[in-house]
């Protein structure tokens, strides 16, 4: 038996990061960036409005007060988007919307609330107005923003490495970028096996079950940040087998197999996969979960085209629904990552709860519990889903939190504090 650890060490040296792709940007989100962003201009470009107001001129407005306003001449009016063609000389006034750059001769900003703006009754757009009333004197610079208050052209705005979430990629648009060099995502292909799978929506037959590994580590994967491809069910036959696997080959970065992997299994799998590639059967100290396969395909056959052929590698996980989300969680999990460039991103956050029940190891493995964890009291606090047998799918669906039972140590009891591995969200519960 070799350790959760160990396993994961010796999977992911065959693991790097993939090479950059020119991404759109809202395609990148999750991604990681692969080269240094600068800025080509200043955000803003030029010094402009944060208030939609009057552009005056600072001194003009010098002693003005709500008893004793003064009034400007109104000369002209600037929407956002236009720049003003003129300029504001003493004693006038321009009309000026949020955003639009500060007119020449301007140094100050009075917004709207600090004139008799809301007093009118005739709308802007049916004629402008002669003069405004200035109730409030304005500072030098009120209410402007300064040309590269938010990046200077040629800083460095996002360095490579730095993974890209919504406010990054709205930084990216920011400078005008409608395209972004990122690590791309690996294509994972997703492979079920055994002759008792039925596709969702077909009829139920005595002895079957439907195929929810496919599904489960899809859809795990597809939120890991992969591009998951689910490959037809490959009845326990060789030559089914053969041609589901070659398939998965053609343009996958990892190929994941559930099922037929157990020790004495009268199916087909181990037999394809040590046919077809090389494959190490691994127990690994891990309850749910213990049978693992991991191996590398030579993709491409004998590349007579001159293509290089690619080394795929392959893992193969247990075929009960539990073991394989949990095995796809502790070791396709690290690799997904490693392949989209943040190898440091994997790992769930870790936590200490107090445990309701007494929680012990069926064996001398790793025990990996399904558990609802809330917070109570400003303490994490753990209970388990329910049967935990690794056929009991619901449990991983009523989950928030797997409790980690280490291999060498006792059970843990009520009350004892446990170490819990957070996979969902956790609420607050009411005190
Ligand atoms: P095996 O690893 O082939 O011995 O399968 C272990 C258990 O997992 C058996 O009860 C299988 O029926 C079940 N199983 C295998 N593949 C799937 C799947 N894709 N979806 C749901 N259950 C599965
Ligand atoms: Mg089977």
């Amino acid at each position: 038996m070799i350790s959760v650890e160990e396993a994961r060490a010796r999977i992911l040296e065959h693991f790097a990061a993939l090479e950059p792709v020119e991404t759109p940007l809202l395609e990148a989100a999750g991604q990681v960036l692969a080269a240094d962003v600068r800025g080509g201009f200043d955000i803003p470009p030029l010094p402009n409005t944060s208030m939609d107001g009057y552009a005056v001129r600072a001194d003009d407005t010098a002693g003005a007060t709500p008893a004793s306003p003064l009034r400007l001449r109104v000369t002209g009016y600037l929407p956002a988007g236009s720049v003003y063609d003129g300029s504001v000389g003493p004693g006038e006034a321009v009309r000026i919307m949020t955003g639009a750059p500060i007119p020449d001769g301007a140094d100050a900003i009075v917004p709207f609330e600090e004139t008799d703006e809301e007093e009118q009754t005739a709308r802007w757009e049916d004629g402008p107005r002669d003069d405004v009333r200035i109730d409030v004197e304005a500072k030098l610079g009120a209410n402007i923003r300064p040309a590269g208050e938010d990046v200077r052209a040629g800083e460095l705005v996002l360095p490579a490495g730095t993974i890209l979430g919504p406010a990054q990629i709205g930084v990216l648009a920011s400078l005008g970028l409608g395209t972004v060099q990122a690590i791309r995502r690996p294509r994972v292909a997703i492979l079920s096996t055994g002759d008792e799978l039925l596709r969702p929506g077909e009829p139920l037959r005595p002895g079957a079950i439907y195929d929810s590994n496919g599904f489960s580590l899809a859809s795990m994967a597809r939120e890991m940040g992969a591009e998951p491809r689910v490959l037809d069910i490959a009845g326990d036959t060789v030559e089914a087998l053969t041609a589901r696997v070659h398939e998965g080959l053609a343009d996958a970065d990892l190929l994941v197999t559930s099922a037929g992997v157990s020790r004495g299994d009268f199916d087909v799998v181990k037999e394809v996969l040590a046919r077809e590639g090389s494959v190490g059967f691994w127990t690994v100290r891990m309850r749910p979960g213990k049978p693992l396969a991991f191996g590398t395909f030579q993709a491409g056959g004998e590349a007579s085209d001159g293509e290089a052929r690619r080394v795929v590698p392959h893992l193969g996980l247990p075929g009960n629904p539990v073991s394989a989300m949990m095995t796809f969680e502790l070791f396709g999990r690290p690799a997904v990552f490693t392949m989209l460039g943040k190898p440091q991103a994997w790992e769930r956050e870790r936590v200490r709860a107090v445990s309701a029940e007494r929680i012990a190891r069926p064996d001398d493995r790793r025990f990996y519990a399904r558990a609802i964890v809330e917070r109570r009291d400003g303490r994490y606090h753990a209970k388990l889903t329910g049967p935990q047998g690794s056929g009991v799918l619901t449990s991983m669906a009523l989950a928030n939190g797997i409790v980690v039972v280490p291999e060498d140590g006792g059970p843990v009891e009520p009350g004892d504090e446990c170490d819990v591995m957070l996979i969902g969200r956790v609420p607050d519960a009411e005190a």
